[in-house]
């Protein structure tokens, strides 16, 4: 065998090798087929280099994006796309789909507050927007509310409670669903004000709550909290107030009429 035929047949063995050690999944999948194709075509090395690492940071980037949406714990399913802006007039789409393209209120650590009953979409919207967020390359972490305060409670029993503050900082996005649900009776709720206090003016926070800030007396532990919690949170913040008739009871009604419409048997 020629010396070159050896030496190229060597370093195809140790390539595999290399590739994972530097983490390059994509290269390491394509260059066979690729490298083939360069040298039947005569391909300068720049095309192929080219080709092989346009591919890894396309794939990386898919990766880290869908990394990212499981890490966000968001519905999957409620995206802005199946979003019916006609159902809540008075909210702009305009102005949603400015928030989802990150129109500076996350840089500035501006807050989203949603009001209104149950069923009328407070959750699918602000969900949309962190997904739209994610497709920007933010980082977003959606989380029932009653669920997080009773995580970040265990977390201070065992003196982690910094460390579970600190992880929720890497977000620059985080949403509390359903505010209005979390109770001070769980424990004591001062844990949800030390996450509002210490995002305030840094990190945006979106929540969603049926009740307006009239009722979160009963969310925190004291009045003077609860003026300090709302105090902060409405102080940069996009409030949308979507007092219209739920969807769930409007999408149902249609169908329900249309049963009473067919002939008893
Ligand atoms: P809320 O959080 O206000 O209680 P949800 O966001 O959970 O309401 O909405 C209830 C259900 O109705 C969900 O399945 C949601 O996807 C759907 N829904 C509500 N509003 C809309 C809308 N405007 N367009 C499309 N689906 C909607
Ligand atoms: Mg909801």
């Amino acid at each position: 065998m020629n010396a070159a035929v050896t030496r190229t047949a060597a370093d195809a063995a140790r390539l595999p090798l290399m590739l994972a050690e530097l983490r390059l999944p994509t290269v390491k999948r394509l260059w066979p087929e690729l490298a083939e194709q360069s040298n039947r075509e005569g391909w300068p090395a720049e095309r192929f280099l080219g080709m092989l690492l346009e591919q890894e940071v396309h794939e990386r980037e898919t990766r880290r994006l869908a990394r990212a949406r499981v890490d966000s714990h968001l519905p999957p399913d409620k995206g802005l796309a199946s979003f019916d802006f006609a159902a809540v007039p008075a909210v702009s789409k305009a102005h949603i789909m400015a928030l989802a393209e990150a129109d500076g209120w996350i840089a500035q650590g501006h807050n989203l507050l949603a009001f209104g009953p149950p069923g009328v979409g407070k959750t699918h919207l602000v969900a949309g927007i962190g997904h739209a967020l994610i497709d920007r390359g933010y980082k977003v972490f959606f989380a029932r509310t009653s669920e997080l305060v009773q995580r970040l409670q265990a977390a201070r029993r065992d003196l982690r409670l910094p460390n579970e503050l600190a992880r929720l900082d890497r977000f620059d996005l985080l949403i509390l669903d359903d505010l209005s649900y979390a109770r001070r009776d769980q424990a004591e709720t001062s844990v949800l004000f030390e996450l509002i206090a210490e995002r305030y003016e840094r990190k945006s926070l979106a929540i969603t709550a049926n009740a307006p800030f009239s009722a979160w007396d009963e969310v925190f532990p004291d009045r003077a909290m609860t003026v300090a919690a709302v105090d902060r949170l409405v102080h940069h913040a996009t409030i949308l107030e979507m007092n219209v008739d739920s969807y769930r009871r409007r999408a149902a009604l249609p169908a329900r009429r249309q049963r009473s419409a067919t002939p008893a048997q």
